[in-house]
């Protein structure tokens, strides 16, 4: 039976999952759903038996229905390979009372590698499938996380080549030495003058340059997302928490059909959303909290039914998460409207125009499977000395919001149902937060140096994307005004030798 996907903004507009997954956006702006979720096996004693990889077929099978069973398992075996530090790919531990799925084993450190390591396959198994004989060129805005997971994702993929762009100052240390020394002749990094949000404009603004489009046309390119709203990304953060319940049972935590909480740290709610849809396909799932930062529209949003973009965007220590307008939420609204996406398409007008909208009572009933918390900077960084101290287990600053949201939503509700708690972040990504919050002596000392300290105190090696870091040969230079980013990327692509201007 193959799943269709439509437009949540006209449900006219449909694809087929590697349409979908090569296209990202719907052409009318709105996001690609499922028309239905189709269950998986529940024999969860028998699921817990399988690989990770094995796993993950069981579920994508069911999500990316046009892909054939050798095309998935293909995408799956290139994806989560030696890449990951450990043949799980995603452990689980045991902290102050949550089970913390570990997410960041992979090659950058951070939760994105989960879905942006497949994400390459799965767009250029799309593209032969649409006998699309072009190149593939990924355009990125990056705040420091996304651009370096989608890189190394991408890097040395054939038929595709990658341009990253990074407000030069706008992001740490560690971020930088990241992605200037990337390897793959197919990666470009650029650090332009000016802020994400003028990295992010100026990609928009490629995407919609038609005079730009033709000229990659005619050097047989043409340019895609790997934006976190691309379905091709959020199916695969479904497998996790299937993985992650397996676990639970196997480890006799719960038994098989024992429902579970999840807790996740959220900024463009995709994770959280992942979690929800694994529901959809009869995970036993209870309830969903929804952690954010001080940029907590979205607890806002659950306890009033109304949500409001109007406010001040404010810097935290989890970056990652401070974002105003979490573009996933678009897919839980058009469900909870029960699928309707001229109201869906109403809502996200009003977001757009007046960057406030509110929901029907009836509307609101739809989402009583999310409860939304939020922690403050203060908050976090006690969390993480807490935790430091009671259990010698260090966090980063988003799974840090999240164990704090827990922490506080189990107190004051005597909720004691088992929980899931994502752990998107590994402490040697935040490293100087982290080190300030626990040995505060230290904080003032270089990043490179934090790194060793943080071995110290934690006693885990450091992984991979941090050792030999300082020392690694910088392999991108390139630097410009954001206003000259088209420039850029004709040169990159060697457009402008071709007689355009
Ligand atoms: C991207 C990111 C998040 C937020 O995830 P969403 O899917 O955007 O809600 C949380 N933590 C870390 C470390 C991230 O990189």
């Amino acid at each position: 039976m193959n799943i269709i996907y439509r437009s949540t903004r006209n449900h006219q507009h449909t694809a087929t999952a590697s349409e979908a997954v090569l296209r990202g956006l719907a052409p009318d702006g709105g996001l690609y759903v499922p028309d239905r979720l189709t269950a998986i096996d529940t024999d969860f004693t028998a699921l817990a038996e399988m690989s990770y990889q094995e796993l993950a077929f069981e579920v994508l099978s069911k999500l990316l229905t046009d892909y054939t069973e050798a095309e998935l398992k293909y995408c799956i075996a290139s994806a989560y390979d030696e890449k990951f530090d450990t043949d799980e790919i995603v452990p689980m531990t045991k902290v102050d009372g949550a089970y913390h799925l570990e997410l960041f084993h992979g090659p950058t450190i951070a939760f994105k590698d989960m879905a942006l390591s497949i994400l390459p396959y799965l767009m250029t198994t799309a593209a032969k499938k649409q006998g699309m004989d072009r190149d593939i060129v990924i355009l990125t805005a990056t705040s420091g996380d996304t651009g370096k997971a989608a890189m190394a994702g991408f890097a040395d993929v054939e038929h595709t080549k990658i341009i990253v762009f990074y407000p030069k100052d706008g992001v740490s240390v560690i971020q930088e030495q990241q992605m200037l020394t990337q390897t793959g002749a197919n990666t470009y990094v650029v650090g332009i003058h000016g802020n994400f949000d003028d990295a992010q404009t100026g990609v928009k603004k490629l995407f919609a340059d038609q005079a730009l489009a033709g000229e990659l046309e005619a050097a047989g390119l043409q340019f895609s997302s790997a934006n976190s709203i691309n379905i091709g990304r959020l199916a695969p953060q479904i497998v996790y928490y299937v993985y992650g319940y397996c676990r639970l049972v196997k480890r006799g935590v719960i038994k098989a059909g024992d429902r579970i909480n999840v807790c996740v740290p959220t900024g463009n709610f995709g994770n959280i959303l992942a979690a929800w849809y694994a529901k959809g396909m009869g995970l036993p799932i209870a309830k969903c909290i929804c952690a954010s930062n001080e940029n907590k529209v979205l607890f806002d949003f659950f306890t009033t039914g109304v949500y409001d973009r109007n406010r001040d965007f404010v810097l935290t220590t989890s970056p990652s998460m401070d974002i105003l307008i979490s573009s996933n939420l678009e897919r839980l609204i058009y469900a909870a409207a029960g699928q309707d996406s001229t109201v869906c398409a109403g809502l996200m007008k009003e977001l757009q125009e007046q960057g406030v909208y509110s929901v029907s009572e009836q509307l609101k009933s739809g989402l009583h499977d999310f409860i939304g918390g939020y922690a403050t900077e203060i908050e976090t960084i006690n969390r993480i000395r807490e935790v430091y101290e009671q259990e010698g287990y260090v966090m980063d600053t988003h799974t840090a919001v999240a164990s704090q949201v827990y922490h506080k939503y189990r107190t004051d509700s005597g909720d004691e149902t088992v929980t899931l708690l994502a752990s998107t972040a590994s402490p040697y990504k935040f490293v100087k937060t982290v080190v300030s919050a626990i040995a505060p002596e230290e904080r003032q000392k270089n990043e490179f140096r934090l790194l060793d300290i943080l071995e110290k105190l934690s006693g885990v090696p450091q992984p991979a994307a941090v050792r030999g870091l300082e020392t690694a040969q910088i392999l991108h230079q390139r630097i410009c005004r954001a206003d000259q980013m088209k420039l850029t990327v004709q040169q990159i692509l060697g457009l402008d030798q071709m007689g355009e201007r």
